[in-house]
């Protein structure tokens, strides 16, 4: 068991890690084998991964970032995976290998004393009719069962084809997302009696202040990954800051 330097908590979410995107993978991994393993806990907040399309899928760089996922676990950093809507059907197996541990859409942690939900955060972008309605028949263990029957080499060309398309439409992910709803955010934690929410997945990193029924609130948005450089949310007993990461 390797020393825990600080009684630190990281959050991290939206690295989309993707074959065509090497340099995120080598940040990441670069965060895993350093910066992680001092840390007593790491939860990634969804869209590990740019696509998932089973857990039986090894095409890199899937296997090398289970290799030292398992040797981040092993070495005593607990790690907390929720899944995001590009990779929500990473499964049981995927965890099994790693030692990570699968969250469920809602995930109330208890951070150093402060009751915290943590959400991918997709839906809570709830003004995205057409998102939501594919989200609900997406997340039934029909629509999965069906999915995952397909061999995985036809899975694969699948979501390369869907890849291809966006890419030749020039698609940007902030634009193709839409921000939360705030009254789906202040229902949504009222349902959970909290004032502080974590979340990701719509690349506006952010602080937000308001309040609920007079009491103050705040919602984290976590930064998404890109080629130049990885974004972390450290959490120690003595506070929250954001830390940078490059290869
Ligand atoms: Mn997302």
């Amino acid at each position: 068991m390797a020393q825990h330097l600080k009684d630190e908590i990281l959050f991290i979410s939206d690295l989309h890690l993707a074959i065509e995107k090497p340099r995120i993978t080598k940040i990441f991994l670069k965060f895993l084998n350093s910066r992680a393993a001092q840390a007593k806990e790491l939860y990634i907040l969804g869209d590990l991964f740019d696509v998932w399309v089973g857990d039986d899928d090894l095409t890199p760089p899937n296997k090398k970032i289970r290799r030292h996922l398992k040797n981040l676990t092993l070495n005593g950093t607990r790690v907390y995976l929720q899944q995001g809507n590009r990779d929500f059907l990473l499964g049981t197996r995927f965890c099994q290998e790693t030692g990570v541990i699968l969250l469920n859409d809602h995930h109330l942690l208890d951070l150093y004393g402060t009751k915290t939900l943590l959400m991918h955060g997709d839906l809570l972008c709830t003004d995205d009719i057409g998102y939501q309605k594919f989200r609900t028949l997406s997340h039934t263990a029909h629509w999965k069962q069906e999915k995952l029957a397909y061999p995985l080499w036809l899975r694969l060309i699948a979501s390369r084809w869907y890849r291809f398309k966006s890419l030749l439409h020039k698609r940007n992910y902030t634009e193709d997302i839409l921000d939360v709803n705030q009254t789906e955010v202040i229902k949504t934690l009222k349902s959970h009696s909290t004032f502080r929410l974590i979340h990701g997945h719509t690349h506006r990193p952010a602080r937000h202040q308001f309040t609920i029924d007079k009491k103050p609130a705040e919602r984290f948005v976590l930064a998404n990954w890109t080629a130049q450089q990885g974004s972390v949310l450290c959490w120690s007993p003595t506070g929250h800051h954001i830390e940078t990461l490059q290869t």
